[in-house]
């Protein structure tokens, strides 16, 4: 058995998040709706109607290709893929095949492991060329029975195909991840794994190590999260690897298999179609696409900062890998730590009270509506540039704030628990008189000999007080 080496390439889907479907009018964002409601006659492939592409989705996929280093094609059309299956009435899906939009990127990544930290070198994936195209409805099978529900029918989607360039299940999932990132940050998908808006088609053969040749490769349809992603490649690659040990070699064929994920196996489902199989053809209703230079140049002028340059941008700031994950991943804290960290000039307590404090009262993935960013931003300042406002009752407060007070408020309801500054001055006062012993050594240059004068004040103050702010006071004082 020769030592073989594994070859992976991805087809990424991901649905656009439009107002309205790739081709009509029609509502894009289905979720929660009954069935059959966001749906019209050009949806539906009626005779007779006209698609009218929809430029918000053109551009939302022409910035997701500049983010993924694709070159925007100029000129470029539309194609009518056939197949025949009752999730797609009009009988062809209008995608991109010859003049697809854009061509020839690459997308960088990083393994991480559980914690965030980075493992091992950068990695790079080869981007063959995204396309635009629209989704088809959604079958529900019941026994005898299928339902049809063509609310998604017609939501614009981006089809990323990746060079033959990933080497294992994980850097499949890594790069997978780094992607969903990307589309988030330009703002062309929401990417919600859960919602269905990402879903992959895996290809996946074996060859012997060394050699650069393809073979026929396994293309795994349809999955739709991380965890499928990797188990089906996992396995598949281990079927592979078994095949190869008792036929001596690779697939004689392409082939499609499916995923069964409550069996935890492939499937097969067929030889693999080919493009001829599909008749395609220009789409007669829809003229060409031409972008100028300028078009293409304004576009990159409105685009947002991307992952990677974030990275860059938090790793120069000091903070640690999980917490640059994090800030990339999570716009709700991103927005409120950078706004933070730059009225404070003061990194160190932003990282310790947006990072890990207030993420720890908010969950991003609970689904709960999270307090108004801007909101929570100024508060925040508030409360740091509060100086009577001490560590230990920093944390009560952000829940406090968290809840929709403002500090303002809480300062005047917990009145009681702040020492204001004549307060402070009198409780000084008193710690001096009531510890003449403790004074006379710090006096006599035995420094520590004021813990125990901090010590009485915080008691006093019923732990309020901030020992920092007393300790300099005391040391003033004396
Ligand atoms: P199709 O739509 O017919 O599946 P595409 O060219 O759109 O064809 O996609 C092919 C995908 O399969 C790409 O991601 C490509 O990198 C990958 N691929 C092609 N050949 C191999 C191979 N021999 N082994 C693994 N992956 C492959
Ligand atoms: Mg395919
Ligand atoms: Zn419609």
């Amino acid at each position: 058995m020769p030592d073989l080496e594994t070859v992976i390439g991805l087809e990424v889907h991901a649905q656009m998040n439009t107002k309205s479907k790739m081709f009509c009018g029609c509502d894009n964002d289905a979720f929660g709706k009954p069935p059959n409601t966001t749906v019209c006659p050009i949806c539906m492939g009626h005779p007779g109607t006209l698609p009218a592409p929809n430029e918000e989705a053109i551009k939302k996929a022409m910035k997701a290709s500049l983010a993924i280093g694709c070159k925007i094609q100029e000129e470029n059309h539309f194609d009518r893929k056939h197949y025949f299956y009752p999730d797609l009435p009009p009988g062809f899906q209008i995608s991109q095949y010859d003049f697809p939009l854009s061509t020839k990127g690459e997308v960088k990544f990083n393994i991480s492991d559980d914690s965030g930290n980075k493992v091992g070198d950068v990695r790079v994936c080869g981007i063959t060329r995204l396309h635009m195209e629209n989704d088809a409805g959604k079958l529900t099978h019941r026994g005898e029975k299928t339902l049809c529900d063509y609310n998604r029918a017609g939501t614009p989607l981006v089809e990323i195909v990746t060079e033959p360039d990933l080497r294992s299940p994980e850097e499949a999932v890594a790069f997978a991840q780094e992607l969903r990132r990307i589309l988030i940050a330009v703002n062309s998908s929401e990417a919600d794994m859960f919602k269905g808006m990402m879903r992959f088609d895996a290809s996946v053969s074996l060859r012997e190590k060394g050699s650069k040749k393809l073979n026929p490769r396994s293309e795994i349809k349809n999955l739709n999260s991380f965890k499928s992603l990797e188990r089906a490649l996992t396995y598949e690659i281990k079927r592979l690897g078994k095949k190869w040990e008792e036929e001596g070699g690779p697939l004689k064929n392409d082939i499609t298999v499916g995923w069964v994920d409550d069996d935890e196996q492939t499937k097969m489902l067929r030889d693999k179609e080919t493009a001829m199989d599909y008749r395609y053809f220009p789409e007669p209703d829809i003229p060409p696409l031409r972008f100028t230079k300028k078009d293409i140049e304004k576009l990159k002028a409105e685009m947002p900062a991307l992952p990677s340059e974030l990275k860059l941008k938090y790793e120069e700031m000091g903070l640690e890998d999980f917490e640059v994950r994090m800030l990339i991943d999570q716009p709700y804290f991103r927005i409120i730590f950078d706004k933070v960290a730059e009225e404070t000039k003061d990194v160190k307590r932003s990282r310790s009270i947006v990072l890990t404090q207030l993420a720890g009262f908010i969950k991003s993935d609970d689904g709960k509506e999270k307090p108004d960013e801007d909101f929570v931003t100024e508060q925040i300042i508030a409360l740091i540039a509060d100086e009577r406002i001490t560590k230990n009752q920093e944390k009560e407060y952000l829940k406090d704030i968290v809840d929709g007070m403002t500090v303002e408020q809480i300062v005047k309801d917990k009145g009681v628990r702040d020492v204001d500054e004549s307060e402070m001055e009198e409780l000084i006062e008193k710690a001096i008189e009531a510890n003449p012993q403790a004074v006379e050594s710090f006096k006599a240059g035995k420094e520590q000999a004021i813990g125990a004068i901090v010590g009485w004040v915080m008691k006093e103050s019923g732990g309020q007080a901030d020992p920092a702010r007393v300790n300099e006071m005391l040391k003033k004082k004396l």
